[in-house]
C-alpha cells in the first residue's frame, strides 16, 4: 500500500527515530534517505520524488532535516539559516515521505562537538573545501551519523552540490558503507537560477547579478565541442562581465573525482563555479561533453584549486 498523502511520522529524538525506524519492515521494501538542512524547495522536492520512486510502493522515504553546525565556518550564516519546519513537513507529506527526523543539536551531538570526525581527504581541500575550511569534514561526519541512525538501503543527493556528492560516494567506497548513493539533476527556477534555500536572502538586484552564474555555465557548455579550455574561457568571460559578482572559482573537472580535466581531454566533465552576490554564496555546475581541445591550454594557476583541480579559480 502506498503511504502517499499520509502525514509522515515526525521524530525529534534519536529514541523516537529508533522506534519509528524499527517499525519499518525491511521485507516490505527499501528505506530511502534524503538528508537535508530543511527550508525545502523545488530542488529538495525532486529528491523526495526520486526517493519515493526508488523506495517503490512498499518501501519508505525517510527525510532528515538538520542544520549541521559542524559544516558552517565562523562568520557564515548558521544563525540566520532559514528554518521552516511546518512547510517542510507539508512538502514531505505531499511527496509521500514516511518518516521525518528533525533532531535538536543535542540529540545529534549529545557529547557536544565530536572528537572523532570524518577526514574528507584531498578532494575535501579544494574548491568548496578551500573556500569553506572544515566544510566537507562537517558534511561527511553528519552524513555518516545519519546513515547509521536511519540505516537506509539508498541515500539520495543533489547534483547541485557536486563536490559533496563526489565525496559522499568516496566515503561510501573507502569506508565500505552498505548503502547505495543516487543523485538527482539540478533543479532551476524559470529564470535559470538553481533553487537554493539561500536564494531567499537575495534582493531583486542581487538575483539579477546571481543570474550571471547560470548564464556563464550555459556559455561554457555551448563551447564544449571546442574542448575544456574554450569552455572555461567562455564561462570566465561571462562571469568577469558582472563586476558585482565576486567569483570564488570556476573550473572544468571530472565529476566523479573532482580531479583535473587535462588540456585536450575529451568526454564528460563538469563545469563548476561558486560566487557571491550581495553577500549570498551561490554554487552551481553544468555537465559538459568535451570534444578534444583544439587550443590545448589549461586555465590559469591558483592555489585554491591546486591538487585534484584542473582549471583554476579567478577572484
Ligand atoms: P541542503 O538542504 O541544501 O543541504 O540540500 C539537501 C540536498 O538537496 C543536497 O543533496 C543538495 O544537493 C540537494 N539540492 C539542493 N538544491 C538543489 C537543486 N536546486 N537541485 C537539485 N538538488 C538540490
Amino acid at each position: 500500500m502506498s503511504d502517499r498523502a499520509v502525514s509522515p511520522h515526525l521524530a525529534i529524538t534519536r529514541a523516537e527515530l529508533a522506534a519509528a525506524r524499527a517499525a519499518l519492515d525491511p521485507r516490505a521494501g527499501p528505506v530511502v534517505l534524503v538528508p537535508t538542512m530543511g527550508a525545502l524547495h523545488a530542488g529538495h522536492e525532486r529528491l523526495l520524488h526520486a526517493a519515493r520512486t526508488l523506495a517503490g510502493p512498499e518501501g519508505s522515504v525517510v527525510v532528515s532535516i538538520f542544520v549541521n553546525p559542524l559544516q558552517f565556518g565562523p562568520g557564515e550564516d548558521l544563525d540566520r539559516y532559514p528554518r521552516t519546519l511546518d512547510e517542510d513537513l507539508a512538502m514531505c507529506a505531499s511527496a509521500g515521505a514516511r518518516l521525518v527526523f528533525a533532531p535538536s543539536l543535542t540529540e545529534m551531538y549529545p557529547g557536544g562537538k565530536p572528537d572523532v570526525t570524518v577526514d574528507p581527504g584531498p578532494v575535501g581541500q579544494v574548491f568548496e573545501g578551500h573556500f569553506r575550511p572544515g566544510f566537507f569534514g562537517g558534511v561527511l561526519t553528519v552524513v555518516l551519523k545519519l546513515l547509521h541512525l536511519t540505516r537506509p538501503a539508498t541515500a539520495v543527493f543533489g547534483q547541485k552540490d557536486a563536490q559533496q556528492l563526489a565525496l559522499v560516494r568516496r566515503m561510501v567506497a573507502d569506508m565500505d558503507l552498505d548503502v547505495a548513493i543516487e543523485s538527482v539533476p539540478i533543479v532551476r527556477d524559470a529564470d535559470g537560477l538553481a533553487t537554493s534555500s539561500r536564494n531567499r536572502y537575495l534582493s531583486a538586484a542581487d538575483r539579477a547579478v546571481a543570474l550571471t552564474m547560470p548564464r556563464a555555465l550555459r556559455a561554457g557548455e555551448a563551447r564544449a565541442a571546442e574542448g575544456a579550455a574554450a569552455v572555461l574561457a567562455a564561462a570566465q568571460e561571462v562571469l568577469g562581465g558582472e563586476p558585482a559578482l565576486a567569483v570564488d572559482y570556476v573550473a572544468v573537472v571530472d565529476a566523479r573525482t573532482f580531479g583535473p580535466v587535462r588540456p585536450g581531454e575529451a568526454g564528460p566533465a563538469l563545469l563548476v563555479a561558486a560566487a557571491r552576490a550581495g553577500g549570498t554564496r551561490l554554487i552551481d555546475n553544468m555537465p559538459v561533453l568535451l570534444a578534444a581541445d583544439t587550443a590545448a591550454e589549461g586555465g590559469s594557476h591558483d592555489p585554491a584549486t591546486e591538487g585534484p583541480a584542473g582549471h583554476a579559480a579567478h577572484h
